[in-house]
């Protein structure tokens, strides 16, 4: 029998011992196609199973390996039906809490069994307690072996056990170390971007040592991602990122796009139809983009701007350049709120000008979508406001010359790459503009934009009265009921922010539907409104045009609220639990309101007590509305997670790399970035392979 060819890197995943089809699409949901992706599939994080803690020991939000013996073990019935166990050992006691749980499960729990649980460490009503711990049954104590070496976790999907993560990644391993790929060159370059005297391993032996850490590993070390492995390929992946982004600049440079015309007549009837004359900020972004879209080579440009800023009006002048010469306009929305209001604000504008503007969003009926998409491939200039429906595959644009992107910071890079596409034609492509009121200082800008060219909006319109920001614990909330009732009694609006529903049961969170019912009862002279994320689009639109056309006087609303929503007359804001939200967060939130003429205050609730961190932070909430300021402050207190957002450009898919930790490594690679393009762009073109399979795709010239 002839023997089996050896495994490679680039093969299959279905290669793998285990993998059938079910399996081979759950590792597909993750981008792991290859065998190379199962290598490059890192832990996020790792377990420390190596040694069973005394319950005295245990602190709030360790993750740790317990055991001992079942004092007591009986349902709970409250607001929900819970098995509570009590574990003890000779140093303590504590309780594990199920909230499933079935007949069998709850009968072995019992009295006097010996037991092993791992599981995090959270704060209980009585004792600390697990919920849901993983349990091994005992027969005496201390019988079963503990793990030799830190458990990694791998990201995952639904129906994916990290069991099976693990299983693949040792197989994978194996494949690895069979891999003759020279990474001498690779190594030599990435060692560049450091001190000579930090010693960093050569690359598969960096990625072996990240899978699986060797008994004698440091846990501090590969806890806080300083372990010189991890350096090594946070190196790596940063290059490859940044590569990734030049070439995307690169590719897009050598393309071609249509020449948009300069042509009065639109853009002086819409200036006429604003009812307002631009700041000089405005006016200066808008020939800053004039000027690329005059040019033959597609505009990739990020215009940043401050909560309120006025980003719509350029959006919208920008466009009658490209209706001008005859071409279509995109205007992707994260949300469907954001998409309602643009839709009415842009006919409102464009009605005077005879230009159609178009809505597609993810809950027209079938027919009504059929016509939208038969009127969108008609080579007549229009405008296609929507979420992400934009770039379904149904959706083909007649003549699309621009695309504007807005809340970029909503969006990953890939759904933006995904509209350019749409409007590709032969070699053709649009014009994009990507509007963001995420403001980014400048080192981060340069690595998560390294394919856009940045404007700023630096003004905000002059009729704007800064906001007043008071920060109280949430015992006052009396206080905050009479203030309601006040500011509405003068005929303004108020909003009322709680953080999301029942985001996970064992948080604390105040549900928004509690506080509705609450307000209701208090303020019975008021209509208050409700909207959250679980109600259906249309009942959620239905509720925000109430609340626009001034039928509801305050709404209680989730973070749905945070981007882009424009009511002027609403002057009051209330943020709950304001010291769980990012800075950012709570900038674009309280930027809702101080959009009209009359002072707006926004007050920040707390549930004490509060860290140093989080008083820090909402102090720098008090003090400054400036966006790029506080953006600053959040970077120092809490890193680039929050300044950019989950999904922002490369944070999000960073594997290993921390752009707050690693931000001294960014000159550096930006460095070795343009070594590689000049002089062996193939290496670059294999580490975007390596680390951004996905990304590949677009830059392919
Ligand atoms: P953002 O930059 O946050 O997207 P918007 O485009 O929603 O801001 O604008 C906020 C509000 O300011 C809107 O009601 C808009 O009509 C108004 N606005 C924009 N530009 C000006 C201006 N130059 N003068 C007065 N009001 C303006
Ligand atoms: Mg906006």
């Amino acid at each position: 029998m002839a023997e089996a060819r050896a495994l490679t890197l680039d093969d299959s995943v279905e290669e793998l011992a285990g993998v059938g089809p079910r399996l081979r699409e759950r590792l597909a949901r993750l981008g792991l196609v290859t065998i190379r992706d199962i290598v490059y599939h890192l832990p996020s994080r790792y377990q420390d199973r190596t040694r069973v803690l005394p319950i005295g020991a245990l602190r709030p939000k360790m993750e740790a390996v317990v055991e001992g013996q079942i004092l007591d073990s009986h349902v709970q019935f409250g607001k929900r039906r819970s098995l509570i166990v009590r574990l003890e050992d000779t140093s303590g006691t504590l309780t594990l809490r199920f909230f499933y749980f079935n007949r069998e499960q709850q009968l072995r729990l019992s009295v006097g069994r010996a037991l092993r649980c791992f599981g995090e460490i959270r704060r209980g009503p009585q004792t600390l307690e697990i919920v849901h711990p993983e349990c091994h049954f005992l027969e005496t104590l201390t019988e079963l072996p503990t793990e030799d070496a830190l458990t990694p976790v791998y990201p995952s999907t639904e129906g994916l056990h990290q069991l099976t993560l693990r299983k693949l990644t040792q197989q994978a391993l194996v494949v690895l170390r069979q891999d003759t790929d020279d990474t001498r060159l690779i190594d030599e370059l990435v060692r560049s971007a450091v001190s000579p005297a930090v010693s960093l391993p050569p690359l598969h032996e960096a990625l072996t040592l990240v899978h699986r850490p060797p008994p004698a590993a440091p846990l501090e070390a590969l806890a806080t991602g300083s372990h010189p492995a991890q350096l090594r390929l946070a190196i790596e992946e940063l290059l490859a990122h940044q590569l990734s982004l030049r070439r995307l600049r690169q590719v897009t440079r050598c393309r071609r796009a249509p020449r948009l015309a300069k042509r009065a007549l639109l853009r002086e009837t819409l200036l006429d139809a604003l009812g307002f004359a631009l700041t000089a900020a405005q006016a200066r972004v808008v020939r800053e983009i004039d000027r690329d879209l005059s040019r033959a080579q597609p505009m990739l440009r990020l215009l940043q701007g401050d909560v309120g800023a006025g980003k719509t009006a350029v959006a919208a002048l920008c466009a009658t350049r490209a209706l001008a010469s005859g071409f279509q306009v995109a205007l992707m929305a994260p949300t469907e709120l954001l998409v309602d209001q643009h839709l009415r604000t842009l006919t409102r504008w464009f009605d005077a000008c005879s230009v159609e503007v178009l809505g597609i969003t993810g809950r027209l009926t079938v027919a009504a979508r059929r016509k939208a998409y038969a009127r969108l491939a008609e080579p007549v200039p229009k405008i296609a406001v929507g979420t992400h429906a934009l770039f379904q595959s149904e959706v083909r644009f007649g003549r699309l010359g621009l695309v504007i992107v807005d809340e970029q910071h909503r969006f990953g890079v890939d759904q933006r790459l995904a509209l350019l596409d749409k409007g590709a034609d032969g070699d053709y492509r649009p014009h994009q503009l990507i509007m963001t009121a995420t403001p980014i200082p400048r080192t981060l800008a340069m690595t998560a934009y390294a394919d856009l060219d940045v404007s700023v909006l630096d003004e905000l319109p002059p009729n704007r009265r800064p906001i007043t920001t008071t920060v109280l614990p949430e015992t006052r909330r009396d206080d905050i009921v009479a203030r309601i009732s006040q500011a509405c009694a003068q005929g303004r609006q108020a909003y009322w922010v709680c953080p999301l529903i029942d985001e996970s049961e064992v948080l604390d969170s105040q549900s928004a539907t509690d506080t509705a019912i609450q307000l209701t009862a208090a303020l019975p002279a008021l209509r208050v409104g409700l909207i959250h994320g679980r109600m259906k689009e249309p009942e959620k639109s239905a509720v925000m045009l109430a609340f626009t056309q001034r039928e509801l006087e305050v709404l209680v609303a989730t973070t749905v609220i945070e981007v882009g929503v424009d009511v002027p007359n609403a002057s009051l804001m209330i943020i709950e639990n304001a010291e769980r939200l990012g800075l950012s967060q709570l900038h674009q939130l309280r930027g809702r309101v101080g959009r009209g003429e009359t002072p707006s205050v926004c007050v920040l609730l707390y549930k004490g007590p509060l860290s140093e961190t989080a008083r820090a932070r909402l102090q720098t909430m008090r003090d400054s509305n400036d966006g790029f300021e506080i953006a600053e402050r959040d970077l120092e207190l809490r890193g680039p997670g929050e300044v950019l957002g989950t999904r922002q450009t490369g944070a999000a898919a960073l594997k290993i790399a921390d752009l707050s930790r690693d931000r001294a490594l960014l000159p550096a690679v930006r460095t070795l970035a343009d070594r590689i393009l000049a002089e062996n762009p193939a290496l670059g073109d294999r580490l975007i392979q390596r680390w951004l399979t996905n990304r590949m795709e677009y830059a392919k010239v």
